[in-house]
């Protein structure tokens, strides 16, 4: 053994460790501390064929995103991380690198209305069959299997109830089935949760959201547990082409450095919101993991280390519902999560308005946080005259 070796192979990084120095070694050429904005397309071959460090063309592969897919890779336990230009792009070929015209697919009732959409109007049309089913009964999950199913899709805390699904429990069921468990780790990022640990075979993103950061870059990723499947989602990436661009790929980096303490701040908040919302008048309902009377808390609590920075509400009708949203100042008024900033939104007419009639569609009167890293009694304050 070389004595210079610094640190042992077999030891374990932690979290923080690995988002900061995974596929971020200082760069060969400069030494520069940060992984460069590579903004090429293409390389100079040393003779026909000849490549250096293995880049051809930035489609297929781009030294920036090589280092942002390794960072995915190790901060998920996966075998190989891919990013793509959004969280609907790496869904799209997860889904078109598993599924052929036939397959069948279980989804959540409760999901992000996007991916809803992804499924009964992209897939559907071209042959994939889907059954939206609750998680959280793993028996309705059981009885929804059949011979072709190929993937049962997870969410977990779901957009926008923030329901709770056992990860461990389905992919047991997952296994028996000869389907692989997919698991959008999006609300939670694995800082919070870690679903190949409990045996899911593929993590999906949105790095839009929490891993991104600061709501200023659209992303999406792919964690396989299996080399294999990892070698097959990649000749995917490659053949369809949604890939994520250098100065993306930089962007997103520089917020996965950060996310530990950022996720930190993000649930402390979210935990004193919950508070004061679980005590206010105009409030029916608070739906947060957190909360030891929320159906999916004992769950929760087993495999998330907290329990996150999203935070929804049920007004007395649709109308008080829309009149906090449009009341707020620093919570501002949009779609998307995940950022430093507060954002407040109206799923039913806004993120979730594309499951309006379907098994997705949610309840008119609920109200959704994306609580930030700003000063919890700024944001208190802003929340309470708001509901007043
Ligand atoms: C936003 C989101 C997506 C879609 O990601 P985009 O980056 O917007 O394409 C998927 N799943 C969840 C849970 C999301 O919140």
């Amino acid at each position: 053994m070389d004595s210079l070796v610094p640190m042992d192979n077999e030891v374990q990084q932690g979290f923080e460790t690995l988002a900061i120095h995974a596929g971020q070694e200082p760069d060969p050429a400069t030494g520069a501390v940060v992984p460069p904005i590579y903004q090429v397309s293409t390389y100079k071959q040393d003779g026909v064929g000849g490549l250096r460090g293995g880049y051809e063309y930035s489609r297929s592969a781009n030294p920036t995103r090589t280092a942002l897919e390794v960072c995915l890779a190790e901060t998920e336990g996966g075998a190989r991380g891919l990013s793509f230009a959004s969280g609907l792009a790496a869904e799209d070929a997860l889904l078109r690198t598993v599924c052929r015209p036939g397959d069948h697919v279980i989804v959540p009732n409760d999901a992000y209305g996007g991916t809803y959409r992804l499924f009964a109007k992209v897939a559907q049309p071209w042959g994939v069959e889907f059954d939206p089913v609750p998680l959280g009964d793993i028996a309705a999950v059981r009885a929804a299997v059949r011979p072709d199913t190929k993937i049962i899709w997870v969410e977990t805390p779901t957009n926008p109830l923030l329901g709770i699904a056992d990860i461990a429990a389905l992919a047991a069921v997952a296994r028996d089935a000869g389907a692989l468990l997919a698991v959008d780790n999006t609300f939670a990022s694995p800082y919070l949760q870690r679903p190949l640990d409990l045996g899911a075979d593929v993590v999906v993103h949105s790095t839009t959201k929490y891993i991104g950061g600061h709501s200023d870059v659209v992303g999406g990723a792919l964690i396989a547990a299996d080399p294999g499947l990892g070698e097959r989602l990649a000749f995917h990436q490659n053949a369809m082409g949604a890939v994520a661009g250098p100065f993306d790929a930089w962007l997103t980096l520089r917020g996965i450095k950060t996310l530990g303490v950022r996720m930190d701040r993000h649930c402390a908040n979210a935990e004193r919101i919950v508070e004061m919302l679980t005590r206010h008048p105009a409030v029916r309902q608070v739906l947060y993991p957190g909360l030891p009377d929320h159906p999916g808390h004992e769950i929760a609590a087993k495999q998330m280390k907290a329990f996150g920075g999203m935070v929804s509400f049920r007004m007395e009708s649709e109308e008080a519902a829309v009149r906090v949203c449009e009341r707020t100042k620093l919570f501002t008024l949009g779609e998307s999560l995940g950022g430093v900033e507060s954002l407040i939104e109206h799923p039913g007419r806004m993120t979730h308005a594309s499951a309006a009639g379907s098994p997705l569609e949610v309840p008119a009167d609920l109200v959704r946080l994306s609580v930030g890293i700003e000063d919890v009694a700024d944001l208190l304050r802003d929340l309470e005259r708001a509901l007043s």
